[in-house]
């Protein structure tokens, strides 16, 4: 079989893969059937009618809906989508008449019998249990949010689907507190909306900072402007029971201090866990954290069942397989399974695990690998910060964006990306093309991309991390926030090359102030010393660093200037990190 490039043609020599399900030449109708009826499940039945118009397609989901807006959730809670019926983007009757399905909601799939290939399936309101064949089945079960072993733990509501929407609507009516526990996206969309209706919010997170995919010092910007908007954090901190008035935490540390909180409404929201039992009980082979393994069809390890979604593991871009909960990807693998099972097979593209969020009108996107998961797995790479205006400074309304690109050191492959402010979307998506299409970091320098004052510079912030690579490779030698106090014991001297006004109004400690416009006259003084220099983002810094390497001081810019620095030591000073 041939696979292209990431970008190349996906198409395989289709007489070296089986042709449909078996291998066989498909001339009898074909029954297929699709157990869970939502992202995955849905775009794998509404493809195989595209693809097929002769076979008997049956969806079965357990849940009242099928093809509901669970991505918009949140945002009825808070009263941003105001009609409930918005989420409901097509009911069983609508996808008969459009796409003949047969779709039978309150249908559990309850076991599979490989070798007969059939399906039990209890009818939730009346408990009848018959059995479907089938001639190819898609699993996209999906995954269950984690309850976690704590006493309470019954009192805690959790956001899945239109039913757990209601019940916590219903809650925060009369609720005048509310706890929830775990910083994730659904965590963090649930607290604004919860704030939009009325209430005071804690979010409670074990780990040291909002967002596991985002670095402390990146997710830091969320974090204080989640605080300037009303919600409190606890990080560093676990929810250990619920009581009948609020939480216990495990203490962790923050300004509060206390051990306890009131809540009249907590929300569980610390991760899922895969709906894979009945592709457990049936034999198929899982990984070690009960995720479905499939090939790049979708296959699993049975050649006639297929598995898409947040049930299955992911093979990652530049990384061991993983999952992934993206709608994206969820919706893309049910078309490439119906693909396969017609016959016309593609292969799926590693996932690079591409998220936005948006919260109280700050957007955050990311990207590909964090640091932190790369230095734990001792990658040497190139990280770059930079602050650049979303669009031209000069045209109303411009605001700093913060932007980190993470390059692999050895062969400048771009590892992961992070961004924060206005444009992050955009910005976030362009970097995921280049990865997409194999660019290496110094080729975002080149990218043309459009440009008109309001939306952008004539050199795009994308552009930018490209020609900080290019200095990279060039021999500028940079250094981290979290290497500086490192470095500055080694013996480096710390300049400060803002101005005198920037400096009086917050410094880096022990740093020498030297503007930059004054730096020619002091270069002498510092020839053959070990320099690191710094300004507020990392621009006059570059400046800098090039005029004193040419008077033969060996010098370093701190990465993302001051606002990095201080964004990542007033996360660590919050809880305490290792980065
Ligand atoms: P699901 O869409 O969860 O569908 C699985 C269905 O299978 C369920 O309805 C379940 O009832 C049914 N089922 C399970 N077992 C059986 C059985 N034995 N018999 C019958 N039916 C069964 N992703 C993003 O990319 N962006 C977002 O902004 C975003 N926001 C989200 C907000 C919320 C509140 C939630 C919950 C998720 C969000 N996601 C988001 C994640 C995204 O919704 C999932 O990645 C995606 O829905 C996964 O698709 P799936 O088909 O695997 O599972």
């Amino acid at each position: 079989m041939t696979v292209g490039n990431r970008l190349g043609d996906r198409r395989v020599v289709v007489d070296k893969i089986p042709l449909g399900v078996y291998g066989e030449t498909m001339t009898s109708p074909q029954t297929y059937v699709v157990i869970g009826g939502v992202a995955g499940g849905m775009s794998a039945a509404t493809r195989l009618r595209r693809l097929d118009e002769s076979a008997h397609i049956i969806v079965l989901e357990r849940g009242e809906h099928v093809s509901f807006a669970n991505c918009g959730l949140p945002y009825h809670v808070g009263g941003v989508i105001e009609d409930r019926n918005d989420l409901v983007l097509q009911t069983p009757a609508s996808l008969g008449v459009r796409f003949a399905l047969d779709v039978r909601v309150r249908s559990e799939a309850i076991s599979i019998d490989r070798d007969a290939r059939t399906v039990a399936v209890r009818d939730l309101a009346t408990g009848h249990v018959t059995d479907l064949a089938y001639d190819a089945l898609v699993l996209s079960p999906g995954a269950s949010p984690l309850r976690i072993p704590i006493p309470g733990v019954e009192r805690g509501l959790v956001l899945r689907d239109l039913a757990d929407m209601d019940a916590i609507i219903a809650a925060a009516k009369d609720a005048r507190q509310a706890v929830v526990a775990g910083a994730g996206f659904i965590g963090l969309e649930l607290a604004e909306n919860l704030v939009h209706a009325g209430l005071d919010v804690t979010v409670v997170e074990l780990m040291p900072q909002v967002l596991r995919p985002f670095d402390v010092e990146m997710a830091h910007i969320v974090a204080e402007h989640l605080e300037a908007h009303g919600v409190h954090l606890r990080l560093g901190s676990g929810v250990t029971a619920i009581t009948e008035h609020g939480v216990e935490l495990d203490g962790g540390r923050d300004s509060v201090g206390s051990d306890s909180l009131d809540a009249d409404l907590v929300i569980l929201s610390v991760g899922v866990r895969p709906d894979s039992g009945l592709a457990a009980a049936a034999g198929l082979t899982l990984d070690e954290r009960g995720y479905i393994v499939v090939d790049e069809y979708q296959r699993t390890s049975d050649a006639a069942i297929y598995a898409v979604g947040d049930a299955v593991i992911k093979q990652r871009a530049d990384g061991p397989a993983s999952p992934v909960w993206l709608a994206g990807l969820a919706n893309r693998h049910g078309r490439l399974a119906a693909d396969a099972i017609a016959g016309t097979p593609h292969a799926a593209v590693p996932a690079l695990g591409t998220a936005v969020i948006g919260l109280f009108g700050l957007t955050a996107a990311a990207v590909g690998r964090t640091e932190r998961e790369l230095r734990e797995e001792g990658r040497t790479m190139r990280v770059i910060h930079t602050h650049p205006s979303d669009h031209a400074g000069y045209y109303p309304g411009a605001s700093t964006l913060a932007l980190k690109l993470i390059v692999d050191a050895e062969t400048d492959a771009i590892l992961g990306a992070q961004a924060i402010g206005n444009g992050a979307d955009k910005r976030i998506d362009v970097i995921a093309t280049a990865m997409a299409g194999g660019l290496k970091a110094r080729a975002l320098a080149d990218l043309e991309l459009a440009y008109a004052p309001q939306y952008a510079s004539a050199k795009d912030p994308v552009n930018m991390l490209g020609y900080v690579d290019d200095n990279l490779l060039d021999g500028e030698d940079s250094v981290q926030w979290h290497e500086l106090d490192d470095r500055v014991a080694e013996g480096w001297r710390l300049l400060d090359v803002r101005t005198a006004a920037e400096y009086e109004e917050a410094a880096i400690p022990g740093a020498e102030l030297v503007p930059l416009d004054e730096l020619r006259e002091h270069a002498d003084r510092l020839r053959g010393e070990r320099v690191i220099v710094h300004c507020k983002v990392g621009q006059r810094g570059h400046t800098a660093t090039r005029l004193l390497r040419q008077y033969g001081v060996t010098v370093a810019n701190l990465d993302g200037g001051y606002t990095t620095w201080r964004a990542g030591t007033a996360a660590r000073a919050l809880t305490p990190v290792r980065v």
